[in-house]
């Protein structure tokens, strides 16, 4: 008999497994380069049992064999269909988890058998049931049940920094919760929990979507509402134009031979900016904002007792969401670790304590300063031409690019100088000058 523990994090849009080996976390690969398993169940043309990432697929064209974001049914006695059979919900959980299972045993050759699941920390009793019951099923004596919130502050290792409270923002694909923790010692405890179980980075996609489908009205006199591979391919490229606007401030969205218009393609490319984009999914932020000061609120906490904010969901990497909490919160959100990962490795280091093993730490690499440049800008209430603009923000994982856009000054203007700093005076010329180059040959244009 194996004692491997693993730890799980059965996500309402994607789960991951994760395992302490040699007192190092790993995050289990789904695939090659993989790590993230679409929590997504289908029957495929032959019947067969699909998971992950070939069920997500046909979604779009076979909704009804196809069953996705089971999670916001468990603990409920009722059954979805898939195909012509019934399922409970703890059932389809269960396929999730037999192949998260599967893979960890192909990935340590070796048989699992227990493991420390997590949950949202507002499950009420029945679904944590449900989500024991989903582990039985699939072979996996469930030794530990375990709030999201507080295996995102395991991971962090926020709890050997001595007393405190934190807040953990968690918005992943298809669901937000924000929670209040008191840490302390080994023990992390949900003051608070607030959150909203229909919100997240799809919204954002279907803000996009929208945008295009409205572009393709316009300018193409095209309908394409009633087309659900249209749809299906629409959102991929919207998701694939939401992710490059986190680390560029242009993105197109783009899709050759969308479909056919009189007998033509129609090739869809319509340039975003990033701007654009806020402005398009800022109430959803707004909302997400409120929710942390109602969690605070029944905290009993004020802004100023919280002394870190923890970001977890593939969501948090969106820059407007980081700056939007950092303004309100007047911290700057704790993001070194995966957003994605970072439930499913707190969950592992939870197992290895269970089995007796040291407290692992994870182990990442960052970028220990702040590194951006100048710029002519309002400071103090003039016009100066070295305010700083922080780009690379310090305890961001590397390798990391990031790109920003400036404008010319003068009309014109024939170069520009670019200077580099490391640092976190908004003033630049009092951090560390690292470099300086020309950008020349500029086409003359107005400023
Ligand atoms: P999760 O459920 O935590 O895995 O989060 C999944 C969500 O995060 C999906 O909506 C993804 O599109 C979104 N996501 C992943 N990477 C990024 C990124 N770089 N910027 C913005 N959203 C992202």
């Amino acid at each position: 008999m194996s004692e491997w523990i693993v730890g799980i994090d059965l996500g309402t849009t994607n789960s991951e497994v994760a395992v302490v080996r040699a007192g190092q976390v790993e995050v289990i690969p789904v695939a090659v380069g993989v790590r993230i398993l679409p929590s997504v169940v289908g029957l495929g043309d032959d019947d067969s049992l699909l998971v992950g990432e070939a069920a997500r697929n046909q979604y779009a064209l076979h909704p009804e064999r196809s069953v996705r974001s089971i999670k916001r049914r468990m603990g409920e006695s009722t059954t979805v269909q898939m195909g012509s059979q019934e399922f409970a919900p703890q059932e389809i959980s269960a396929m999730i988890l037999r192949r998260l299972r599967e893979i960890a045993e192909a990935h340590l050759g070796e048989a699992v058998s227990k493991a420390v699941i997590t949950v949202p920390a507002y499950f009420s009793d029945a679904q944590r049931q449900a989500t024991r019951e989903a582990g039985e099923i699939a072979g996996l004596d469930v030794v530990r049940i375990l709030n999201e919130p507080t295996a995102a502050a395991l991971a962090y290792e926020s709890s050997r920094r001595g007393a405190r409270k934190a807040i953990v923002y968690d918005l992943g694909g298809g669901t937000f919760d924000v929670s209040v923790v008191n840490l302390e010692g080994d023990v992390v405890e949900v003051l608070a929990s607030h959150g909203n179980n229909h919100l997240g980075g799809d919204d954002f996609d279907q803000k996009l979507v929208e945008h295009a489908i409205e572009h393709l009205a316009q300018t193409q006199q095209l309908d394409v509402r009633q087309q659900p591979l249209v749809l299906a391919r629409l959102q991929r490229a919207a998701e694939a134009a939401k992710i490059a606007l986190s680390a560029q401030p242009f993105a197109t969205l783009s899709e050759e031979y969308l479909c056919e218009k009189d007998g033509l393609p129609v090739h869809l490319s319509l340039e975003i900016s990033r701007r654009a984009y806020e402005e398009m999914i800022a109430d959803y932020i707004g909302e997400t904002i409120e929710a942390v000061h109602i969690a605070l609120r029944d905290a009993g906490l004020a802004v100023a007792d919280i002394s870190e904010v923890l970001l977890v969901g593939g969501a948090t990497r969106t820059p407007f969401v980081q700056r939007r909490l950092e303004e309100e919160l007047r911290l700057q959100p704790r993001a070194e670790l995966d957003p994605d990962l970072c439930v499913a490795m707190g969950a592992a280091i939870q197992a290895a304590v269970i089995s007796g093993a040291q407290a692992p730490s994870v182990l990442v690499d960052v970028t220990p300063y702040t590194f951006g440049t100048s710029a002519l800008d309002e400071y103090e209430g003039e016009m100066y031409p070295y305010c700083y603009v922080p780009l690379i923000r310090k305890n961001t994982p590397i390798p990391v690019s990031r790109s920003e856009v400036f404008h010319t000054v003068h009309d014109g203007q024939k170069k520009v100088e670019v200077n580099v700093y490391q640092g976190e005076d908004p003033d630049a010329l009092n951090n560390i000058s690292i470099g300086r180059f020309l950008v020349e040959g500029l086409r003359d244009a107005p400023a």
